[in-house]
């Protein structure tokens, strides 16, 4: 049954004191997922105004999935009983003390809607039947893929150092949204080096940015750069300087924004391909310091 035995065990602690054994059973309460909202819960409606069946948590949910029998499903009695929550859930009852927000992509992603400890109400019409995740005391951190896109839907589809069928080490992390998408600066800086580029193998494109507060250049490769970008401009963070493309990828389908972070002024990337030598540190601690979650 997968995911839908994710629960916590934690039912009975026991404590030793001056010899004698001590049982504690605590409430069959915040610990199962059984279909009511117990306190310390927070808990989704399959209708709204907190009505039909119910499915609670007690931490944060990264992707519920989408079939059964391994999706996190509605449990409660009621309208909606044992369908998956994804993308159906309609209202919530915050009964944790913490916030959570609820996202319209899996992962943390995209648009998002904030539930303070004890709110209770209904999705708005945004993220109504489109719930996909959520996340206990949020971080205030952004995801890569959200960042650069600024809009649901992009994914990492490369994370750094992972290729797993092409040769080389991956230098920097792959971002797809889809083709013609808008591709936004992830930090600000100085255009120092820009090559325009065409679809297709051979015809790499680079938009090079470096950030002298960080010391660190950040590339942006396959991309259409936007006309206006030219090396010597200051771009500020958000700022659109290209539509997502193929430059340099083969077909039109593996088309994304290939992100790398390089320590000081680098006009050009690493060699990723065919090149065993990884030449760039692990961005994470990187994209985390510039507000970013890698996701
Ligand atoms: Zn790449």
């Amino acid at each position: 049954m997968g995911k839908l035995n994710k629960v916590l065990s934690v039912t009975a602690a026991t404590a030793a004191i001056g010899g004698t054994v001590l049982a504690t059973v605590s409430p069959a309460s915040a610990a199962a997922r059984d279909g009511k909202c117990d306190s310390g819960e927070f808990c989704y409606y399959f209708n709204s105004g907190n009505a039909g069946s119910i499915s609670d948590f007690t931490s944060s949910v990264d992707d519920y999935g989408t079939e059964q029998p391994s999706c996190y499903d509605f449990k409660g009695a009621g309208n909606g009983k044992g369908k998956c929550i994804k993308n159906n859930a309609a209202s919530v009852w915050n009964r944790s003390s913490k916030t959570v927000r609820v996202y319209y992509n899996s992962n943390y992603g995209g648009a998002y809607q904030d539930f303070k400890a004890g709110a209770k109400g209904n999705l708005n019409s945004t993220l109504k039947n489109q719930n996909a995740s959520h996340q206990f005391s949020p971080s205030s951190r952004a995801n890569l893929s959200y960042g650069l896109y600024k809009a649901s839907g992009g994914r990492i589809t490369c994370g750094f150092d992972g290729y797993t069928s092409t040769p080389g080490r991956h230098e920097g992390i792959d971002i797809a949204r889809g083709v013609g998408s808008d591709v936004r600066a992830l930090v600000a800086g100085k255009v120092i080096y820009v090559a325009r580029g065409r679809n297709g193998s051979g015809g790499l494109s680079t938009i090079s940015i470096y950030n002298s507060a960080a010391n660190k250049t950040v590339i942006y490769l396959h991309t259409a750069p936007r006309s206006s970008v030219s090396v010597g401009d200051n771009i500020s963070r958000g700022q659109v300087i290209a539509d997502e493309a193929w430059r340099g990828v083969s077909s039109s389908s593996g088309a994304h924004t290939h992100v790398e972070m390089r320590l000081g002024r680098q006009t050009h990337a690493a060699k990723s391909v065919g090149d065993p030598h990884l030449d760039n540190p692990n961005p994470t601690s990187f994209w985390r310091s510039q507000g970013y979650n890698v996701r």
